[in-house]
């Protein structure tokens, strides 16, 4: 019996994304998305849920960050090895791009949790002898190239994973698309179908209810750019006559193809990531009905161990069951300030080897990791850096900074650039370190280290954040415009701290940054310090008892893979 044969009796969902964090070696992943598509496929495994994951192999990785003297990004490849964690099946297809026969091979990669459950996490790769040179670099680079590459990209993980499925045997009875890259998906599901006349917008000729009751689409971002178009000279292009092109321009808008609108058109269970994103999206699509499921995260994957030991002794069975994190407030001080302490030493350890600076234990650190982004504004912190400095000089503290810009992300990486001369400008006064190369395995010395974790986007941009869902499971007490997942997190001064109120528009985030900060965090940690772990109690139970993948599984499993 091959591998695959073993994953094939039961009837499955299958998962579809671009990217996906299945471990630190395994660089199929550029960030929050994919990082959460690794928590989704951890938390199928624990709950047993019948999932088969498909994403691309992305065996250059996203980029690996270096930052040089100038405070610039450099970008480097981030290869990883295929052959030492996956096995290459027998099973081929092929698709048609620009004309040409495209093969793709899959890979296996199968997810095991603690309890022994698997789920298969099938990777496409078109690396292949048979294929034409500039055709097995389709699944080097993850985001990687020009709008041309990205559109083939997406016609690999849509039409060629759906065939791959099917070419392995699976029995598929719902299909996720995971962002709008996987919206050929559903075209290729509606190819499927026999044609018949008038049955949707007048003049549709294919069958769309069926496709429909398969799918079910998550948006991810508000953001424009987080929306992929291809205009219709380039999709005639590379697609061909896969689809006639008056009945794509019907599912897919009238001026350029929006793989967003594509997916909507073809799914009967919407979502949005949190519930005001579900909102802002409401908003931005109306005529659909565009429902909520909040985001969370694996709880054991991001739980240091130190405070692991902790909750295992108060709360035995936490990490399949995060729910019974709530009697966590009932821990005695000692064991959770000591979690800590472990947990930021670490990160000072890892600060010195990755930056040569030297973070003091004995003062708060303040953490801001996440992209490098417009909308992030990881700029806002040092918007007055005389204001900064008079509060640091009143009750010290340090900032620990770390977070990629996307190669084409002009803005992103002047940002970059902005932070390092603001770091230079505050040396002596307030100790600043940037990280090089936020990923993974970093990420997790940032979110169980720090002791405030600072998010300032632009509302209502940030569609739900989840970091600092990973730093509030560690007790590090979140500092954050109320957008995203924190609308329903914030409980003032006991999970954490709003800047600034909700629904405020054209507000001074960095004036009530500071005010807040100045005022109510640094005295807190230093002045009432049994205040303060009281809080990272509460962070721990309120917050990691709910949002979590276990939770958020759940959800999906029974609104939307069973509705
Ligand atoms: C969790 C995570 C993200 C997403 O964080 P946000 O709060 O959504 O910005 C991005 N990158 C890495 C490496 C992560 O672990």
């Amino acid at each position: 019996m091959s591998k695959i044969d073993s994953f094939l009796a039961r009837r499955r969902i299958a998962y579809f994304s671009m990217e996906i964090a299945l471990s630190p070696a395994i660089h199929t992943y550029s960030g929050g998305l994919g990082v959460l598509a690794g928590d989704v496929a951890r938390s199928c495994a624990d709950l047993d849920l019948p999932v088969v994951f498909v994403t691309l192999l992305s065996e250059s990785g996203y980029l690996r960050q270096e930052i040089d003297a100038a405070g610039r990004q450099v970008e480097h490849a981030d290869p990883w090895n295929p052959a030492q964690h996956a096995v290459p099946l027998e099973a081929m297809v092929a698709v048609e791009i620009e004309g040409r026969r495209v093969w793709i091979r899959p890979w296996l990669y199968v997810l095991t949790c603690p309890l022994g459950n698997t789920v298969p996490v099938i990777l496409l790769d078109t690396d292949i002898q048979q294929n034409a040179e500039s055709d097995r670099l389709l699944t080097d680079r993850l985001y990687g190239g020009d709008l041309a590459y990205r559109i083939k990209q997406e016609i690999v993980l849509g039409i060629g994973g759906e065939r791959i499925l099917r070419a392995l045997g699976f029995t598929i009875f719902k299909y996720h698309l995971n962002e709008g890259h996987a919206a050929f998906l559903a075209l290729s599901l509606l190819k499927s179908y026999r044609r018949r006349t008038n049955t949707w917008g007048g003049s549709l000729l294919y069958e769309v209810d069926p496709v429909r009751d398969l799918c079910i689409f998550t948006t991810h971002t508000p953001v424009e750019a987080g929306h992929d178009r291809f205009p219709y000279d380039l999709v005639q292009g590379t697609l061909g006559d896969f689809i006639e092109l008056e009945q794509l321009k019907l599912l897919a808008g009238e001026q350029e193809l929006n793989m967003t609108r594509l997916a909507l058109n073809l799914s009967g269970f919407v979502n949005g990531v949190a519930r005001r994103h579900s909102e802002t999206a409401q908003r931005m699509f109306p005529g659909y009905t565009i429902r909520a499921i909040t985001n969370g995260v694996h709880a054991p994957t991001w739980t240091h161990p130190k405070f692991a030991e902790k909750f295992e002794a108060a709360a035995p069975g936490w990490s399949h069951e995060p729910e019974i994190l709530a009697r966590i407030d009932e821990l005695p001080d000692e064991p959770i300030w000591a979690a800590h302490a472990a947990a930021k030493h670490e990160l000072v350890a890892k600060v010195a080897e990755l930056t040569g600076a030297a973070m003091d234990p004995e003062r708060p650190i303040l953490a801001f990791a996440r992209r490098m982004t417009g909308y992030k504004r990881p700029d806002l912190l040092f918007t007055d850096l005389g204001e900064l400095t008079r509060i640091a000089a009143e009750r010290p503290f340090q900032i620990v900074m770390a977070g990629k810009a996307h190669p084409n992300d002009a803005e992103g990486k002047r940002l970059i650039e902005v932070v390092h001369r603001h770091i230079g400008a505050l040396e002596g006064k307030v100790a600043v370190a940037f990280l090089p190369n936020y990923d993974f395995a970093l990420a997790r010395y940032l979110v169980a280290g720090a002791d405030i974790w600072l998010n300032t986007p632009m509302p209502p941009l940030e569609a739900s954040g989840t970091s600092g869902m990973k730093a509030a499971i560690n007790g590090v007490l979140n500092f954050s415009v109320l957008d995203g997942w924190w609308v329903e997190a914030c409980t003032e001064g006991v999970t954490g701290w709003a800047i600034g109120k909700d629904h405020e528009t054209g507000s001074d985030s960095a004036a009530e940054l500071y005010e807040k900060l100045g005022n109510t965090v640094l005295p807190l940690w230093y002045d009432d310090r049994p205040r303060w772990i009281w809080m990272m109690k509460q962070s721990i139970s309120k917050i990691g008892s709910y949002f979590n993948t276990q939770r958020m599984m759940r959800r999906y499993a029974t609104e939307a893979y069973l509705g």
